[in-house]
């Protein structure tokens, strides 16, 4: 019997990156994020259901960007944190606000915002930022 899913792998990819959707092993109880195929503690053993993470963590480790890749200059200088969410797994990702309150362990949540236009007319695209709170 197969227990792959009919979603498409895209939309799957999207509803992770957009939504925090990650798993957990029924088995072990470890949450996964992005989500993994297998356990790599249990293995055959484990069995692992779709997880809704909160969006909220803290700043496991950051630093400031002065040199931007090309797209992305008029932004500097910006953060980019490692993000230790409250269920435990950690995310790479760009911090906004108040970054006066910038400091390892300080809290953070997850909001929707542009990370970047193409062109003065073009497509913008979106994505998970991590706001200090
Ligand atoms: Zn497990």
């Amino acid at each position: 019997m197969s227990h792959r899913s009919s979603v498409p792998l895209a939309w799957r990819r999207f509803e992770a990156r957009y939504r925090l959707v990650g798993n957990r092993c029924l088995t072990c109880g470890t949450i996964y994020f992005p989500p993994n195929a297998i356990c790599p503690k249990c293995r055959r053993k484990g069995k692992l259901e779709k997880y809704q993470l909160k969006g909220e963590g803290k700043i496991h480790t950051y630093t400031i960007i002065h040199a931007a890749p090309s797209g992305f200059e008029k932004r500097v200088p910006y953060c980019i944190a490692i993000i230790e969410l409250d269920e435990g797994p950690k995310v790479l990702g760009e911090v906004v606000g108040d970054l006066t309150l910038l400091d390892i362990g300080a809290r953070v949540r997850a909001v929707f915002r542009k990370i970047y236009e193409d062109g003065e007319d073009g497509i913008i695209h979106y994505g998970l930022k991590w706001e200090l709170v």
